[in-house]
């Protein structure tokens, strides 16, 4: 079972999801929803994954896509595309223990900063699947 939360603490989630898909995203919209150069994700089964605790803000960040926030402390929870419902992206800084899931690589390094240092993981310069 995986653990996590907003900063604050309103928001508690858990999953017994098998992560899969654990990526930096380099793309713009993570940067500019959360304020960081990237955004480290993983997916689960969306029946996996359980809201435990108050209720996430959510917004449509493109046509299709979903991000849930702490509309208090601000902490990006998760990202939900209306394509593939049977997914859910959580983000990995957003667990109690980071370390259980790290990233297998970096997606959307067309759009990487100029100034990020390379991490030796595999670089996709879009998407490998899905946004
Ligand atoms: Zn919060
Ligand atoms: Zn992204």
């Amino acid at each position: 079972m995986l653990t996590g939360g907003c900063y604050c603490g309103a928001i508690r989630y858990e999953t017994d999801g098998t992560p899969r898909d654990e990526t930096n995203c380099h793309c713009s919209i993570c940067r500019r929803t959360t304020g960081a150069p990237f955004v480290t994700w993983f997916s689960v089964q969306s029946t996996q994954f359980r809201i435990v605790k108050g209720r996430p803000a959510r917004f449509n960040s493109t046509e299709k896509g979903t991000r849930s926030f702490c509309s208090r402390c601000g902490t990006q929870i998760a990202f939900e595309h209306a394509d593939f419902p049977n997914l859910i992206d959580i983000t990995t800084s957003s667990l109690d223990n980071p370390d259980l899931v790290p990233p297998r690589d970096n997606t959307r390094t067309s759009s990487r900063l100029g100034w990020i240092v390379q991490n030796g993981l595999p670089n996709y310069r879009e998407s490998r699947q899905q946004g």
